[in-house]
């Protein structure tokens, strides 16, 4: 890795994954590495500093190794919201569609108290659909979301206008 390596630096590409002529962006190996982890939490962390957060909400899967630090690290509580199925509490739902289909996502209904201000963390903003869904859901509880933050925004995909055109403010490292 270069001295002074990036954060995109550290992201593998893997292609034909899941499927054929998609290429994944593989944030693993920047959690593997110390510096790549650690530069891109104090990244994500950073818009932030000296604001009002209440908690942070993490999606499915790698948000909430993202969430899970970045709430530590504020010394605030975590939320996760999960897809369909695998929280045991009371739980509300919010579907959204995807390339072929449509999938759901839950959270524990009284995870968020109404005017808690929210910071949402995923590793990747594509559509904006998964994200869009979270908002939504944490919008129902009366959650304040006050930004989604992300490691890497694809733009062709517009999921920045989609949560844009939600009313949010949008942080990424990279595209
Ligand atoms: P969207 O709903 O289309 O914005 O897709 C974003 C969701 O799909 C996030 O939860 C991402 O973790 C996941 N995702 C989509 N493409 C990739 C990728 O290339 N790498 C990692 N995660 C991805």
């Amino acid at each position: 890795m270069p001295k002074h390596a990036t954060v995109k630096d550290y992201i593998r590409t893997i292609v034909n994954f899941p499927h054929e002529g998609i290429m994944f962006r593989d944030v693993t190996t920047l959690f593997a590495d110390p510096r790549g982890f650690r530069m891109a939490i104090d990244q994500m962390l950073h818009p932030y500093a000296g604001e009002r957060i209440d908690k942070v909400v993490g999606l499915e899967a790698r948000g909430f190794i993202l969430g899970g630090t970045i709430a530590h690290q504020l010394s605030v509580g975590f939320v996760p919201i999960r897809k369909k199925g695998k929280l045991p509490g009371t739980t509300i739902s919010q579907d959204y569609k995807l390339e072929y289909g449509e999938a759901i996502v839950e959270i524990h209904d009284d995870a968020i108290q109404a005017g808690e201000k929210i910071l949402v963390v995923d590793d990747l903003l594509a559509t904006g659909g998964t994200a869009a869904a979270g908002i939504k859901l944490i919008e129902r509880l009366g959650g304040e979301i006050i930004s989604c933050a992300f490691i890497i925004d694809l733009p062709d995909l517009g999921g920045r206008k989609v949560l844009e055109n939600l009313g949010m403010d949008v942080h990424t490292l990279c595209e």
